[in-house]
């Protein structure tokens, strides 16, 4: 049976590695009737953590679709790594769901896992749950996690909807702040709040009101008037504030032993925004409604391409239905294809499905070449999705094949992993000649290579990339060169007067004549450009490719039987060689634009840290309690600047990398990157 929207609650589960969401996905499955017994994370049992890496590690590395029903309204909880490298699943997962859940660890409250995620809701405008978890472990502390968590959760009211029942080893349940009732144990009877917890009730029940009385000028004039709203005037106020974001409800539980777990979700089914309410999708601004029986309005936000069953996709439907053999376009490819398959998602399971609705979420298979962030639609009525914002790469690793067999799969292998993973990129780096592998971290460029291996038998071997250096000259310089060859059967015989002179960045080559009287014959001309174009592709200083200069052949002289093209062509090799020697040949190295964004007081250390690496600070600004450092810096210095910056701010600062332009490399330096480059090239 399909469910209509305003019966669907899509959610994304975010938090810290280890808090918990794992076992929290199973606990709701478990609930919701969709699973008979509750999987473990650490044997890799789970319905969420399916991929054989993700056991091997005991870490999330993909987003899951976890669905199950709870009186009669559906979830699609979207359970998403905690660990930073895999940030682009937490984007895909907020990217449809409407809300976001965020589970925190009662004993070490907030940590980085956590401001992040909180970070990151905020910039994409999703109401926010925060769920304490494990308080029933030994040193839970509900009072000093909410205290952790309102200094790091900033811009909206944190609000307890429920407070715990006894904590550590004496947890027992929870006590309901909204119908005053307590729930204990692993059951859904509801009981009185014992009377020893009367002025903790009180306290945040006060708090709770209040709240929700702000939300509009109605409820304050009859809470200031007489000082009592409804339960459903506090509901109402609550659901107000939720929905904007200016209230964040936060609930206690713990997920190993199902305490608490029932009377949340019985609370998600208001709590949590209805998919009805979704923000709208659409590419440009435009009036926007969920309609059951309107254009189909569908996104791909995961791709899985899996051995056995073939391309993968998870859709939400935003709007309209999709049924099996419907005839479908996905934007960007433009084809109409017919929709073979229609699955419901339930970890790796695959269910097949008839039709879906609006609001659900859904697999399709073996649409050709459809990839996260595609939309579909039917080819009468196309719409145009704005697709999810993922961040650039920084962390790259070149790869090169072990093998001769390798090399011939490499190619696919990679463009494969890559659409995988919209954070993935697969780059060949003309200057260095290397193949790239980039992502957001370290961990998850690992597993990528680990995967090439694992699902596509492809060995290779990684290694830090080369930077992409350039070759120019800073100033104007001339030779001659004479190419002579005449001994013996036929001569070679060419000489060639040449200026190097440089030109501005990106203006590339110029290449032209001043030859008069026809000292050289013009059909020679082109000969020496290709002369000159052998030597740029290789570089006169460290090997890499000449750019930004303008050649020019002044005058030479020619032989009546021995000139001829191949004479020219090493006179031109020749000369050039010579006349960029004496245009002073330097290095040319990439700059990028760095933006980080660190807790003020990392702030002294981070700029500390740019002056060594060679940068240039432009700017920092304040945005709350974080700092912003804008900074020019060359390429060289920031290859592996994630490891440093997360020693240095404890994994709380983040950064974001654009390339700028091409400059000199200092003098003192260029010896060094020579000797390096004849190392590699040597290896
Ligand atoms: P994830 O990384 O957020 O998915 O966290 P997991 O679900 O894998 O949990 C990490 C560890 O915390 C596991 O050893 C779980 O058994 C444990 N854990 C999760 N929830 C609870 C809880 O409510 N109480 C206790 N005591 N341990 C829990």
């Amino acid at each position: 049976m399909a469910h209509s929207a305003s019966r669907i609650r899509n959610v994304a589960l975010l938090g810290h590695s280890g808090s918990g969401k794992t076992t929290l996905s199973e606990a709701f499955l478990f609930n919701g009737g969709a699973i008979s017994r509750m999987g473990n994370p650490a044997d890799g049992s789970t319905a969420s953590d399916w991929d054989p890496d993700e056991a091997e590690r005991g870490i999330s590395l993909h987003l899951s679709v976890l669905p199950f029903t709870h009186q009669g309204i559906k979830f699609n909880v979207m359970d998403a790594p905690g660990d930073p490298s895999f940030q682009g699943e937490v984007i895909s997962s907020l990217s449809v769901a409407e809300s976001a859940l965020l589970v925190v660890d009662a004993v070490a409250g907030a940590e980085v896992g956590t401001e992040l995620a909180w970070n990151q809701t905020a910039r994409l405008n999703r109401p926010r749950v925060i769920l304490i978890n494990k308080m029933d472990r030994e040193n839970a502390d509900w009072d000093r996690a909410l205290e952790s968590l309102r200094t790091v959760c900033k811009g909206s009211a944190l609000v307890p909807l429920t407070a715990p029942v006894g904590q550590a080893l004496d947890f027992q349940g929870i006590a309901d702040l909204v119908n005053l009732q307590a729930c204990l144990g692993d059951g859904d009877a509801w009981t009185d709040i014992p009377d020893d917890m009367a002025d903790l009730v009180e306290e945040h029940r006060l708090a709770l009101i209040e709240a929700a009385a702000e939300t509009d000028d109605e409820l304050t004039e009859k809470y200031l008037e007489e000082e009592e709203l409804s339960a459903e005037e506090i509901r109402r106020g609550l659901e107000q504030g939720i929905a904007r974001g200016e209230i964040t409800p936060v609930f206690c539980l713990s997920a190993l032993s199902n305490i608490g777990v029932k009377p949340l979700l019985d609370a998600l089914t208001w709590v949590a925004r209805p998919a009805d309410q979704a923000p709208s999708p659409l590419a440009e601004a435009e009036a926007w409604q969920v309609a059951a029986d309107g254009p189909l309005a569908a996104m791909a936000f995961k791709t899985i391409i899996d051995r056995y069953v073939g391309r993968i996709n998870y859709v939400r439907l935003f709007s309209g239905r999709l049924a099996k053999g419907d005839t479908v376009v996905a934007s960007g490819r433009g084809t109409e294809e017919r929709l073979a398959n229609l699955h419901s998602v339930l970890g790796k399971e695959l269910t097949p499905l008839e039709d879906a609705g609006a609001g659900d979420v859904v697999a399709v298979t073996k649409l050709t070449d459809m990839v996260t962030g595609d939309a579909l639609s039917h080819p009468d009525r196309p719409v145009a999705l704005a697709p999810a914002a993922y961040p650039k790469p920084l962390f790259s690793v070149a790869v090169t094949p072990a093998t001769r067999a390798d090399s011939t799969k490499l190619g696919q292998s990679l463009s494969q992993i890559a659409e995988e993973d919209p954070t993935l990129q697969v780059t060949q780096v003309a200057e260095t000649k290397q193949t790239l592998l980039q992502g957001i971290g370290d961990i998850q460029v690992a597993v990528a290579v680990k995967r090439l291996e694992a699902k596509y038998g492809v060995q290779v071997r990684t290694s830090t990339p080369k930077v992409p250096y350039k070759e120019t000259v800073i100033r104007t310089g001339s030779a001659q060169y004479r190419h002579k060859k005449q001994t013996g059967g036929a001569g070679q015989f060419a000489e060639v007067h040449m200026r190097v002179e440089p030109l501005e960045r990106g203006a590339g080559f110029q290449y032209d004549s001043e030859v008069y009287g026809g000292a050289i014959s013009s059909v020679y001309l082109p000969s020496i450009e290709k002369g000159v174009h052998q030597v740029m592709a290789e570089g006169v200083v460290a090997g890499f490719p000449a750019v930004d200069l303008r050649v020019v052949v002044f005058d030479g002289k020619e032989h009546p039987v021995d000139s001829k093209d191949i004479a020219f062509q090493i006179a031109g090799r020749e000369v050039f060689k010579l006349a960029a020697a004496q245009a002073g040949a330097t290095l040319l190295e990439p700059i990028y634009n760095l933006e980080v964004s660190v807790p003020e007081g990392n702030m002294g250390d981070v700029i500390g840290d740019l002056n060594n690496r060679r940068g240039k600070v432009l700017g920092m600004d304040q945005e709350g309690d974080r700092s912003v450092v804008k900074a020019e810096v060359p390429f060289a210095e920031i290859m592996r600047y994630g490891t440093d910056l997360r020693s240095m701010t404890q994994g709380r600062g983040t950064y974001a990398l654009e390339f700028l332009h091409y400059e000199e490399v200092p003098q003192h330096l260029i010896a060094k990157i020579v000797e390096d480059n004849r190392e590699q090239d040597e290896e």
